[in-house]
């Protein structure tokens, strides 16, 4: 029996021109349309994920912080922090949250998973000092010192102790994706490659009897941007988030499968309401 619960970690806005990048544009002219756009998406959930599996507890990345909002906390010679915003109460963050669910994060929960190690999935962090923390390697190495700070990642508010492992795509493949990390040794909860949205970005899947769960972290902020191929507006590399869309539609060709990207305002109820992606 597993099962999979969305936790709602605070909310984030963005620009229109980040959720849906233009098609006939590059990593440049995408980031100038973000500049440029003055009009701002709906506040967007921050979401993790919990998966309850007979071999422990996972959860899927960590959200941001309320120190996001604090004057200082971002860099302010990066103008592209203001381009997004971020509002988390203290009371949001994973570790209440998980408390207010009767969990103990340090005694509870088998690992930590991150699909990738922007802000607001690294954010809480902090409370999780005494956990196994999974990554992908290959976006870890993108992801620190002053590329990482360019790209939306705040390497300097990671917590002094974190020392990830950091895994790479050596197993099997599965579905529409060539490899894969299996988590579990079952092998029913593994890391799939869903690059783009950031090089060595990863997806976790969920495979239940019934049905598949795709946490598909930022690979597509939306469904409905899923279905119509839109890449978002913040991806270095289009043809490559174009390339993760398809295989993620692929994949949900062959099983049923339930799309739980981390800021999908429908995520929590096609969850609820076990909705597959047709
Ligand atoms: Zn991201």
């Amino acid at each position: 029996m597993i099962r999979v619960t969305a936790i709602e970690t605070g909310k984030a806005r963005m620009k229109t021109a980040q959720r849906t990048g233009r098609p006939d544009r590059g990593p440049i002219g995408r980031k100038i349309d973000i500049f440029r756009d003055r009009e701002w998406v709906e506040p967007l959930p921050i979401l993790c994920f919990l998966i309850e599996h007979p071999e422990g507890r996972f959860l899927v990345d960590t959200g941001d912080t309320w120190r996001n909002s604090v004057p200082g906390y971002l860099p302010g010679w990066n103008p592209f922090y203001r381009q997004v915003s971020i509002r988390v109460a203290p009371e949001e963050e994973i570790g209440p949250r998980l408390r207010n669910m009767g969990l103990d994060p340090a005694r509870d929960l088998a690992a930590v998973v991150l699909t990738h190690f922007h802000h607001d999935h690294t954010g809480g962090l902090d409370h999780f000092p005494h956990n196994r923390i999974i990554g992908p390697g290959e976006n870890h190495a993108v992801s620190t010192g002053l590329r990482g700070m360019m790209m939306g990642c705040l390497p300097q508010r990671w917590p002094i102790w974190l020392k990830p492992e950091l895994v790479q795509m050596d197993g099997p493949a599965i579905g529409s994706f060539p490899a894969s990390h299996p988590l579990t040794r079952d092998g029913r909860i593994a890391l799939v490659p869903t690059p783009g949205h950031v090089a060595g970005h990863c997806a976790v899947v969920v495979r239940d009897d019934d049905v598949t769960y795709f946490l598909a972290g930022d690979a597509t902020y939306s469904q409905e941007n899923l279905r119509a191929e839109r890449t978002d507006g913040v991806t270095n590399d289009p043809s490559t988030a174009l390339a993760t869309l398809r295989a993620i539609k692929a994949f949900a060709g062959q099983q049923p499968t339930i799309l739980l990207p981390a800021h999908d305002p429908d995520a929590a109820r096609r969850l609820a309401a076990k909705e597959v992606l047709a």
